[in-house]
C-alpha cells in the first residue's frame, strides 16, 4: 500500500475516513468479491479531547442526564448515544512528533494551555493510549471508567504550586467519582428488558425450527463451556446456547453452517445490537471474537459458509482444539493489550474438557 494519509486527510475527514478510503482501494486491488449484503458505510470519527470524556462522566455524576451544561459535551454525548460504535479519535496538543494531530487550543478550558496539555496527557497515560488513537465510543468510555479511577492529580492537585496549576474548580467535588460509580449504564442505557424477552422467545423458536443451524465458529466452543459448566442444562435469558445444544443432542445430524459475526445464539444478548446485527460489547469484544472465529476455522480447516452435520463438526472441533486456551487465550493466555483480554473460560478450561470428554452429550 503506497497511499499516504496526509495530515489534511486526518484533520478534515478524520483518521477513520482516511483509513476507510485506503482500505476500500486495497480491498478492490486484491480482487475481493463484491459483498452480497450491503455493508453500512463507516461513520466518520468524532474528534474529542481526552479531558472531555472525563467531563462527560463528571457532569453525569453531578446529576445531569441529557443536558451537560456545555454545548461541546452535549454534542459528544448525543453522538455516542445515537451510535455507541461511533469512532472517537483522541486529539491533544503536543510539542513533538505527535504534532500532526494537534487540535489547536480552541477547545482548551479556561485554566490555560499548560494545564490543558498536562491534563490530556495524564489521561492518555492512564488509558495506555496515544494522541490520534481511535476506538469505538463504547470501548473508549468503558476504558476511561476502568482506568481513570479518580480526578485527583488530573483535574487538580493537592497542593496548588502556582496560578498556572490551580486546576479545575470542580476538581474536589467528587462528581467524576460519582459519575464513574454510575458506570456505563448512565451513558448508554441498557437494552429494553421487554424487547430482549421478545427476541429471546422468537430467536429460541428459530433455533428449534431451523433446518440448518447458523453458528459462528467460536460459539461452538462457548456451547461446550456452557455444557461443561452446567449441572443440569437449562435455558437462560441472555443467549441461545442451551437451545442450540438441545437441538444438536436431539438431532446430531442437523447441518450446521459456520457464519461470520453474530449468529442464532446472539439475539437476546445484552450486547447484541438488533439494528446492525453487530456485537457491541465493550473492550473490543467484536474484534477478539472475530479472531477467535478465524482461529477456530484455521484449526479445523474450514471456512465461512461450510456446512457439516453437528456430529461431524464437533468431532473435528474436539479432535483439533484441545483447549480453549488455544483459541480464547490466544495460545499463551497473555492479554497483550486491553482489547485482547482473556475469557475466564480459557484460564480454567475444565468445563471445555468435560464437554470434550462427553462429546457435548451427543449420542452415537
Ligand atoms: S473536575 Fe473539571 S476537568 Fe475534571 S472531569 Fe470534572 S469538570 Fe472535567
Ligand atoms: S452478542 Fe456478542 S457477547 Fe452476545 S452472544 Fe453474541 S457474540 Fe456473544
Ligand atoms: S473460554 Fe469463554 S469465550 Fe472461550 S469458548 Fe469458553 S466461554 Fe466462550
Amino acid at each position: 500500500m503506497n497511499q499516504r494519509i496526509t495530515r489534511r486527510m486526518f484533520t478534515t475527514g478524520g483518521a477513520a475516513a482516511a483509513l476507510s478510503a485506503t482500505s476500500f482501494r486495497t480491498e478492490r486491488a486484491c480482487g475481493a468479491q463484491e459483498p452480497t449484503v450491503p455493508v453500512p458505510s463507516s461513520p466518520v470519527a468524532l474528534e474529542v479531547r481526552p479531558y472531555q470524556l472525563m467531563c462527560v462522566i463528571c457532569q453525569i455524576g453531578r446529576g445531569c442526564t441529557e443536558n451537560l451544561d456545555d454545548p461541546r459535551l452535549n454534542e459528544i454525548v448525543k453522538a455516542v448515544r445515537q451510535d455507541r460504535k461511533r469512532p472517537l479519535t483522541l486529539r491533544c496538543n503536543t510539542d513533538h512528533v505527535y504534532r500532526y494531530q494537534n487540535p489547536g487550543h480552541g477547545e482548551d478550558t479556561s485554566e490555560g494551555e499548560l494545564f490543558n496539555a498536562k491534563r490530556d496527557l495524564d489521561i492518555l497515560q492512564k488509558l495506555g493510549l496515544v494522541p490520534g488513537d481511535t476506538r469505538p465510543a463504547v470501548d473508549l468510555i468503558e476504558r476511561v471508567l476502568a482506568k481513570v479511577i479518580v480526578s485527583r492529580d488530573i483535574c487538580g492537585y493537592e497542593k496548588v504550586t502556582s496560578e498556572t496549576w490551580r486546576g479545575c474548580a470542580q476538581a474536589n467535588s467528587g462528581n467524576y467519582e460519582k459519575g464513574r460509580a454510575l458506570g456505563i449504564k448512565a451513558i448508554f442505557p441498557p437494552r429494553n428488558v421487554d424487547e430482549k424477552a421478545r427476541y429471546k422467545k422468537s430467536s429460541a423458536a428459530d433455533v428449534y425450527e431451523a433446518r440448518i443451524l447458523k453458528i459462528r465458529p467460536h460459539h461452538l466452543l462457548c456451547m461446550s463451556c456452557f455444557y461443561g459448566r452446567s449441572g443440569k442444562l437449562a435455558p437462560i435469558k441472555e443467549d441461545n446456547l442451551f437451545e442450540a445444544i438441545d437441538v444438536i443432542q436431539k438431532n446430531p445430524d442437523i447441518p450446521v453452517m459456520l457464519v461470520a459475526g453474530c449468529c442464532m445464539i446472539c439475539p437476546p444478548c445484552e450486547k447484541y445490537d438488533p439494528a446492525t446485527n453487530f456485537c457491541v460489547g465493550g473492550k473490543s469484544m467484536a474484534l477478539r471474537d472475530q479472531k477467535k472465529d478465524l482461529d477456530v476455522l484455521q484449526k479445523v480447516g474450514l471456512k465461512y459458509g461450510d456446512t457439516l452435520s453437528a456430529r461431524q463438526l464437533y468431532q473435528l472441533v474436539y479432535e483439533r482444539i484441545h483447549s480453549t486456551r488455544d483459541i480464547c487465550g490466544f495460545g499463551d493466555n497473555l492479554a497483550s493489550a486491553y482489547e485482547w483480554s482473556i475469557c475466564g473460560g480459557a484460564e480454567k478450561d475444565g468445563p471445555y474438557q468435560k464437554a470434550r470428554t462427553e462429546r457435548l452429550g451427543i449420542k452415537g
